[in-house]
């Protein structure tokens, strides 16, 4: 961190400074300059809380030099993290994973067809949302506790790991019962407590990414999981918010090239969400495996014309199973250019 200090700034204003600044445990080194001084602050292990700095009297503008995350970061672990999911690898040199299955569990029935088209078309792990984080209270916010048993049976019958989203801390241990893999939905990428809460556990997290988050809050988010102790994060993009409506979202695929030279987590992309439209989800899903993804999450219904949520973006199964085969070419190209 690197606090510049207005022309006029006094001697006494300067000593202040590296008095707060030596009050956090830090070392501070005043650089004089010819027009101002600016003090570098040394010895800080990650990001500062400059609360205490920047509204000193003098005090112009404070420079963080430092990310506010270290732990998910390639400089500070370069090998690349190998997230198991049930059995299934995610991240570099595996296979690309391909998630996949409804956007909500609506019926018993539904989940258990639905498990059978993804694991028959060669999916790996099945996604299912009994919470559901619904804009609007009148929508459809799930089957709670019976659609995780829906998904979980449907998981066990078809001999796939299940991904399920998690809203609040109070779910936590029904859902760990009843999935593989927890996801926080990019409405709670930044529910801090959440965060803290799942990085207790020794389980996978998905976390997707905020809707309107830079990739430094998206990777400061996973620095929350990992600095609790787990770090099995697998990161997903699924678009931000833009001016652009055509879309439901923009999917940001120069995420996956950046976050796999910033981090060593998984990073997957989820075209469904990021879309919005069925027919646009296939060629997104082939750039993101071009881009690099190491997987994606893809919704898929059984009827997408019936779904409780999220039809008009769902895969029906035989664009689903379509969708498989194009993608294991692209994986088989994709390997030819790396030798
Ligand atoms: C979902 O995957 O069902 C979902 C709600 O996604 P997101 O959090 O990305 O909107
Ligand atoms: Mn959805």
């Amino acid at each position: 961190m690197l606090i510049v200090m207005h022309h006029q700034a006094t001697d006494a204003q300067i000593l202040a400074v590296k008095q707060a600044v030596e009050a956090l445990g830090l070392r501070a080194e005043p650089i004089p300059g010819s027009m101002r001084t600016a003090i570098g602050v040394l010895d800080n292990q990650g990001y500062v809380d400059d609360s205490a700095i920047r509204e000193l009297p003098g005090v112009r503008e404070v420079i963080h030099v430092s990310k506010p995350y270290k732990l998910v970061s390639r400089d500070f672990h370069p090998r690349a993290t190998i997230v198991e999911v049930g059995g299934v690898k995610i991240g570099d040199g595996e296979k690309v994973v391909m998630m996949a299955g409804p956007c909500s569990i609506e019926t018993e029935e539904q989940m258990l067809t639905a498990a059978r088209q993804v694991k028959a078309a060669g999916g790996h792990i099945l996604r299912g949302g009994a919470f559901k984080p619904r804009t609007g209270p009148h929508s459809f916010q799930g089957l709670g506790i019976a659609g995780l048993k829906y998904l979980s049976a449907a998981g066990k019958a078809v001999g796939l790991p299940v991904v399920t989203e998690v809203m609040r801390i109070e779910q936590l241990d029904i859902v760990c019962q009843h999935a593989d893999m927890l996801q926080i939905g990019a409405r709670n990428m930044q529910n801090f407590d959440l965060l803290k809460e799942v990085g207790k556990l020794d389980f996978p997290i998905l976390l997707k990414r905020g809707m309107s988050a830079t990739i430094e809050e998206f990777l400061a988010a996973a620095e929350y999981i990992v600095a609790e102790g787990n770090n099995r994060v697998v990161l997903c993009e699924r678009g931000i918010r833009t001016f652009e409506k055509a879309t439901r979202n923009t999917l940001d695929l120069s995420v996956v090239p950046l976050i796999r030279e910033l981090s060593h987590l998984p990073i997957i992309v989820d075209p469904s969400h990021a879309t919005g439209k069925r027919h646009l989800v296939p060629v997104m899903a082939r750039a993101a495996l071009m881009a690099g993804a190491h997987g994606l999450m893809v919704e898929m219904h059984p009827e997408p014309e019936k779904a409780l949520c999220d039809g008009a973006q769902s895969l029906d199964p035989k664009g689903f199973e379509k969708l498989m085969l194009e993608l294991r070419r692209i994986e088989d190209f994709m390997a030819e250019l790396a030798v």
